[in-house]
């Protein structure tokens, strides 16, 4: 049977696998680092990620939903923390719908076990891809474990090497490659909520506890042993920044002023904040994703976005999803298929990449705003009275598999009502009205 070639045994890469094994190609997948499943993973630190329903089909999709479901904590809504520790509860969804808080090591090590199962998925860990020869599709390794280097041809290739993707790196050298990357001014760091000694969660474990704070905002998504991944999201530079930041007693008065709820739950706070690493958040968009029919890309390497949405590995997983439609309606053909998923997915991540910037105001600022606030009231009651009319922007994204693009595109019509309805200079009042209502009907 034909060779497929994986290049990162990433979330994406690994879940690719598993498809094209089910279609019956050997495939052979190539990861720089070693295998996760045998290195403590503790040690290696994790960071939890949201799973939602684009993710989740594409799971469902592969056959292995029962597994992922042992390892994922429902989240139903956004528990917001104020600056005096009161906590304010919104649902995202309808009562049915929750995004689910999942460990990516867990998951990565679950669908790498879900791979492994299919006799003809062959892994090779400590492999670096350095190089790729456009002219004879040959793959050059490095074996980390022996320094020898290696090459690989004959297969299709998957570029599932993330954000930072070394094929991608190739492409950018071929003629008419379109490439952006975009740095945000803000980083993060991780930080922790331990368990209740003994066991237990400290906060609500089916919640997304958010402390916006306007410039900067935290996190909290719970794991499984009862702890919490917190992520600061902090500008780098300023008055309030990962750079003013400097000794002990800055952190404690920092967090004491602004977390104050949040600090008498983190024992481990000063530790955590120097010894964890402070990453940086990308932006990545480029074209084709495709060289001919030897080669695409999918997930991070040719989409990575920023966090605030909670796409990134959603978006990853739908590209499995779609390549898999596009592939059976071209009857396998490689070369329609590479083309077609390359020209009608782009325009989809790129408007899931500018939602995700969108986001982040929305989750560091907005969420505390009356005015937002009330926005989003009107929304609920039309969408709950009107499904069929009226999908926020919010579900649409995370509970729907309506396009990105037309997800973007609605939201934007919809964002032009609420800004006609918001501005009433009473609307505080006549909120809940017939009025109202009749009003958004007929701009609808
Ligand atoms: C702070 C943060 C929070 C996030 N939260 C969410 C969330 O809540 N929900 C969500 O959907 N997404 C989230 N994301 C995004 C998500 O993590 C990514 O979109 C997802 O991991 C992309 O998967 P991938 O397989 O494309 O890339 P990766 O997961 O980065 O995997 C790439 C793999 O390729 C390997 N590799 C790299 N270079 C080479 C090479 N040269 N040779 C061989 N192998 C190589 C790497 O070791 C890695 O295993 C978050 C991201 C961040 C940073």
């Amino acid at each position: 049977m034909e060779k497929v070639i994986i290049v990162g045994a990433g979330l994406v890469g690994s879940l690719q696998a598993i498809y094209m094994a089910k279609k019956g190609f050997d495939v052979e997948v190539y990861e720089r680092r070693p295998d996760m499943r045998k290195v403590d993973l503790v040690a290696g630190r994790s960071i939890n990620l949201a799973l939602s329903n684009r993710g989740w089909k594409a799971i469902s999709e592969a056959g292995i939903q029962g597994e992922i479901e042992k390892i994922a904590i429902p989240m139903r809504g956004r528990m917001m923390h104020d600056e005096n520790g009161n906590t304010t509860f919104q649902q995202y969804g309808k009562d049915d719908e929750a995004i689910y808080s999942v460990s990516r090591g867990l998951l990565n090590q679950k669908l790498m076990n879900c791979a492994d199962t299919f006799s003809n998925v062959e892994f090779f860990f400590n492999h670096q891809c350095l190089d790729l020869s456009l002219t004879n599709n040959e793959l050059t390794f490095l074996d980390t474990s022996t320094n020898e280097k290696k090459t690989v041809n004959d297969g299709k290739i998957f570029a599932t090497d993330g954000a930072f993707s070394a094929i991608r790196k190739r492409l950018m050298k071929t003629d008419r490659f379109n490439y952006q990357q975009m740095y945000l001014e803000h980083g993060y760091k991780e930080l922790t909520i331990p368990a209740v000694e003994g066991g237990g969660f400290k906060i609500d474990k089916n919640a997304l506890h958010i402390w916006p704070r306007g410039e900067y905002m935290m996190i909290a998504l719970a794991n499984e042993d009862g702890s919490f991944t917190c992520t600061l999201f902090f500008p780098f530079e300023g008055k309030n920044s990962f750079e003013s930041i400097k000794t002990k007693t800055d952190v404690e008065q920092f967090f004491t002023s602004v977390f104050p709820d949040a600090v008498a739950l983190m024992p481990n706070l000063v530790e955590e904040y120097f010894e964890n690493p402070t990453a940086s958040l990308v932006t990545v968009r480029c074209s084709p994703w495709n060289y001919k029919d030897q080669i695409v890309m999918m997930g991070d390497s040719s989409h990575a976005i920023v966090p605030f949405y909670g796409q990134g590995m959603n978006s990853g997983f739908e590209d499995c999803t779609v390549f898999n439609q596009i592939f059976e309606a071209n009857n396998m053909d490689w070369s329609k298929s590479f083309k077609e998923f390359s020209d009608t997915r782009k325009k989809d991540a790129d408007a899931i990449s500018n939602l995700a910037l969108q986001n982040f105001i929305e989750m560091r600022d907005l969420v505390a705003d009356e005015s937002f606030l009330l926005r989003k009231k009107i929304e609920k009651k039309i969408y709950s009275k009107y499904p069929d009319k009226w999908v926020p922007l919010y579900s649409q994204v995370t509970f729907s598999h309506t396009p990105y693009s037309e997800a973007l595109a609605n939201g934007k019509r919809q964002e032009k009502i609420m800004d006609c309805i918001m501005a009433k200079s009473n609307i505080e009042e006549i909120w809940d009205s017939q009025e109202v209502e009749d009003e958004i009907l007929e701009m609808i």
